[in-house]
């Protein structure tokens, strides 16, 4: 990248990029349509290949570059104006819920306008490179700017930003010594008061995907059992209508994404509702709190490769991630940006340090335990 691109990054819109790297936008439906439960199959498409890596040194790219997204566009639009004004790379937004556009693109194949996907969840970006629908990114922009952890494995996607999933409470029941991780939520003291989201959303699958992974299924399996024997409530459709839940006192914690909490918070600053770390002690279970991505890939059949990953590569800027970081609830992928006031008033916590890649690897696993464990 130029000093000058340097530089004239430095001045994109904060309120474009916070948009653009927010997982759920304001106002939006919630972002994506849960998958059903399908049988995962081995990948096809998945025989690693050695090939050069992009340096980032390759001219704009003065094609048009055409993005699936599962974002708000009223949101999203402004910061692709300012990418094409700083690049001179066109940008056409195609918007859909996370279902459909993943239909759309199957049934497209080669024709597809698509170059470049985004989404939120890893689950959701490993199931598009399963189904052949990405290709490896080769930025080596990329690698140095996210961390191995956020990105595929086979280099099909990379996280832009951060989902810290991790439990809230009622302060006038619940003190923050009475919590410690997500499996003691399974613990008989908690029943009649805990709330959960539906098993059928990404998000939840995901968190019981990372648990298989420390705890096994069997183990998992309890845990998610014990979950459904505390329920207060039948499961709510969103994280909002769960946190509404805990402050009306219909029940005394939950789990939600950090940054539905700090929506309603920016509304109303004396919500009084709190916010836990999970699995931050130093026992076994205290793997850290489960977090996830928003996150992009370049579309297999795209026409305009090079303008798909100079754009992903944009959004994994310094530039970017901090306007991001000083703006939005969610977290930058990138290590040492500073984070906005909101974020700085929850305290550091310590992410759970798996591969987000596991969650999709493991999300048929974890739909058919759920299932099993009555958790609807
Ligand atoms: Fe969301």
């Amino acid at each position: 990248m130029s000093l000058t691109m340097q530089k004239t990054y430095l001045g994109a819109a904060i309120v474009a990029t916070m948009a653009l790297l927010s997982g759920c936008d304001k106002g939006a439906k919630e972002d994506t349509v849960a998958p059903e439960a399908t049988e995962t199959t081995e990948s096809a498409t998945s025989e690693p290949e050695v090939t050069e890596i992009s340096e980032g040194t390759e001219p704009a790219s003065t094609e048009k570059v055409t993005i699936y997204s599962s974002r708000n566009e009223q949101l999203i639009q402004p910061l692709l104006d300012k990418f094409t004004a700083e690049t001179g790379t066109p940008v056409e937004l195609v918007t859909d819920k996370e279902g459909p556009l993943m239909a759309r693109l199957e049934a497209e194949g080669e024709n597809t306008p698509a170059d470049m996907l985004l989404t939120v969840d890893a689950g959701n970006l490993w199931q598009a490179g399963e189904k052949g629908l990405l290709q490896p990114l080769k930025s080596s922009i990329v690698n140095e700017n996210v961390p191995e952890k956020y990105r595929d494995a086979d280099d099909l996607w990379t996280g832009l930003s951060l989902r810290a999933r991790t439990i809230f409470y009622d302060p006038s029941k619940v003190q923050p010594t009475d919590l410690s991780t997500y499996a003691d939520l399974a613990d008989p003291k908690w029943k009649g008061k805990l709330c959960l989201r539906t098993s059928k959303k990404v998000y939840n699958q995901s968190l019981v995907a990372s648990m298989i992974e420390h705890y096994g299924a069997d183990k998992t399996e309890e845990i998610v059992k014990g979950w459904v024997a505390n329920l207060a409530a039948p499961v709510f459709s969103n994280d909002t209508k769960l946190l509404e839940a805990i402050d009306a006192g219909q029940c005394e914690v939950g789990i939600a994404n950090s940054y539905y909490y700090g929506r309603i918070l920016e509304d109303n600053p004396s919500f009084p509702v709190k916010l836990f770390w999970a699995n931050q002690g130093d026992g076994a279970d205290d793997f850290g709190t489960h977090v996830n991505v928003s996150g992009a890939g370049i579309i297999k059949n795209a026409d305009n490769v090079v303008g798909a990953r100079q754009l992903i590569e944009w959004l994994s800027s310094d530039q970017a991630q901090s306007i991001y970081a000083s703006a939005d609830k969610e977290y930058p992928v990138k290590p040492g940006t500073d984070e906005s006031e909101m974020l700085k008033s929850w305290g550091p916590f310590k992410q759970d340090d798996i591969n987000v890649s596991i969650f999709g690897k493991r999300q048929a696993e974890a739909i058919q335990l759920m299932d099993r464990a009555g958790y609807e």
